[in-house]
């Protein structure tokens, strides 16, 4: 892939990064608040009303550190020169793929050979 290519990707990959860490700060504050806000729960039904609310902010969260972690991790392949390249065959990942995906790792083959053997894993030990 040449330099001008790869910049437009680093490119959409660092707005993307900007995009996510600015969403999960803003869910961390409303957090935030509503903790402040929620000063000393007396009633069951609230205390489990909060716990919800804070199982969902927590999955949001984890999801958000993982698309971060995706991100991070196509930056890096950048920087090592092995973006846009399956890391499984070591193929071109096709620019249309690349496009719809930044964050992609594989080929759409290798993609789907990798999601039909992890779907399999019980029968493939026969
Ligand atoms: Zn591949």
């Amino acid at each position: 892939m040449d330099a001008e290519k790869v910049e437009h990707y680093r490119k959409i990959l660092t707005d993307q990064l900007r995009q996510q860490t600015e969403a999960t700060r803003a869910n961390q504050s409303d957090a935030l608040e509503m903790a402040a806000a929620d000063d000393g729960v007396k009633d069951v039904a609230d205390q489990s009303v909060k716990d919800v609310s804070q199982e969902i902010e927590y999955r949001l969260s984890e999801r958000a550190s993982q698309v971060v972690a995706d991100i991070d991790q196509a930056l890096l392949r950048i920087d090592e020169g092995s973006y846009g390249v399956c890391a499984r065959c070591g193929k071109d990942i096709p620019e249309r793929r690349l496009d719809a995906l930044p964050t992609a790792r594989y080929d759409a083959e290798c993609q789907s050979l990798i999601e039909q053997s992890s779907g399999e894993d019980e029968h493939a030990t026969l």
